[in-house]
């Protein structure tokens, strides 16, 4: 009943036009029978795999989905947008048959991305077979605290773990790292082994600078991302714990992706993946090391993430009257730096269209701005366009970066984001990139706006 009841109610927000009932199914459902996320999860054949971490939660669930899916497998998702319990519901209401049963669905295994902070209460209720646990940058200071809070919340939560669950961690963040270790259930690491460009100095948004295990200096011998690199406590011994899955040789080639060799128990096979940037090279690894709990062969990987195809507003491109545009999702510091580094490297001469917003979802605290290297665009940028609730802040940021100095420099601050966007638009050339890099809710503003000008589909119809 409850199962049929959250059909109905998807079916019926589908007609009336009530957006893709990514979570009132879910709720509905669970008000006729409360459990029902658990009672459905328990079913899967091959198990649940819960996604979380700071950033790249999308990113990995859908290049994993990617491959389980060429493996055979049919995963169950959550949608964007609807990441906790209620979008979980949904999703396992839409795949049950009508008598509430999930195990004729054969290979159907449960794939969920979870936000860092709600992750002890879907272990609890949810008893996944797999966690990954992909990497904890500062985000939304106001909202989740220290990055160290929370760890101890996953501390926590992952007590409550079976026996013969699984963790598959990020070593190359040294407090995922040692949170799966403190653990103590079998674990499987990913990192990156080598790449052209790691630096042995820290970025300045860097969220971690001392030993999660005794407080000690940490030191690193390569960086690969704000504070993701190999390291050593050379107080207590702590280190980077040895992958079974890596990364080596890394090469980024700007918007058009990254080419690595993709490395599983010593063997190794080459990836070009079309997704730029050094964190989908992490979300990459992160999908393979989870995958590899599955049993997949490295080719199925490594084929797999060679055509992977960006999530909504993650670096997702749409053309649009001659120019290309990049919308590039960005909520805090070490987000924003990596798509600031993606654009810049692409060349001189930047169009950007950045959005700002401090509603709930993006963080009522915007002082994170200051945290970025947006010192990294001086002299870098054509033109910029500022808008949001907070484009004024934005717009400031920017200024005392020296990125708007210069009389080349055309700029402005545009409040509605149909606006903004036009503008924006008009001041790309044809021919030219165009970036867009909104916060969450700004990134459906924008969403919008291209839906609604027909440049792109709802996001529930992808
Ligand atoms: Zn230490």
């Amino acid at each position: 009943v409850a199962v049929n009841a959250g059909k109905l109610t998807a079916l019926a927000s589908r007609m009336f036009g009530r957006g893709g009932g990514t979570a009132l199914p879910g709720l509905v459902a669970e008000r006729v029978v409360p459990s029902i996320t658990h009672d459905l999860a328990k079913q899967l054949p091959r198990g649940t795999t819960v996604v979380s971490g700071t950033n790249g939660k999308t990113t990995t669930s859908r290049l994993l989905a990617d491959m389980l899916a060429r493996a055979g497998f049919s995963p169950v998702r959550n949608q964007s947008g609807s990441n906790l319990m209620r979008g979980i519901a949904t999703s396992l209401v839409a795949h049950a048959g009508l008598r509430g049963d999930l195990t004729a669905a054969g290979d159907a295994v449960g794939l969920f991305e979870v936000d860092e902070a709600a992750l002890p209460s879907v272990l609890r209720s949810l008893h996944p077979s797999t966690v990954l646990l992909l990497n904890l940058f500062r985000d939304q200071l106001d909202r989740y605290g220290e990055v160290a809070t929370i760890a101890r919340l996953w501390s926590g939560g992952l007590t409550e773990l079976s026996e013969d669950a699984s963790i598959v961690a990020n070593a190359d963040d040294p407090l995922v790292a040692q949170t799966a270790i403190a653990a103590n259930r079998p674990t499987v690491f990913f990192g990156i082994a080598s790449a052209a460009m790691s630096s042995a100095r820290l970025d300045h948004a860097a969220d971690i600078k001392s030993c999660p295990q005794c407080g000690g200096i940490i030191g690193y011998q390569a960086v690969f991302l704000g504070h993701l690199g190999h390291y050593a406590c050379s107080r207590c011994g702590f280190r980077r714990p040895i992958p079974r899955v890596e990364a080596s040789d890394v090469r980024l080639r700007g918007v058009a992706g990254s080419s690595f060799n993709l490395i599983l128990d010593g063997q190794s096979a080459p990836v070009a993946l079309p997704l730029p940037g050094m964190y989908n090279v992490y979300n990459a690894t992160a999908a393979a090391a989870a995958a590899a709990r599955h049993g997949l062969t490295l080719s199925t990987m490594a084929s797999s993430l060679s055509q992977a195809t960006a999530a909504f507003g993650r670096m997702e491109r749409v053309a649009i009257d001659g120019r290309d545009v990049y919308i590039a999702l960005a909520k805090n510091p070490a987000g924003f730096n990596e798509i600031m580094r993606t654009a810049e490297e692409d060349g001189a001469g930047l169009h950007l269209l950045v959005l700002l917003n401090d509603n709930t979802a993006d963080g009522l605290d915007v002082s994170w701005i200051w945290d970025a290297d947006v010192e990294m665009l001086a002299g870098a940028i054509d033109s910029a366009v500022f808008s949001g609730i907070r484009a004024a802040d934005m717009a400031l940021r920017f200024k005392y970066a020296g990125a708007l100095a210069g009389e080349d420099v055309v700029w402005a601050i545009e409040e509605s984001s149909d606006k903004a966007f036009s503008r924006a638009l008009e001041w790309t050339p044809v021919g030219h990139r165009l970036f867009i890099i909104p916060t969450y809710t700004a990134l459906l503003d924008i969403r919008d706006v291209l839906t609604r000008r027909g440049h792109v589909r709802p996001y529930w119809e992808e």
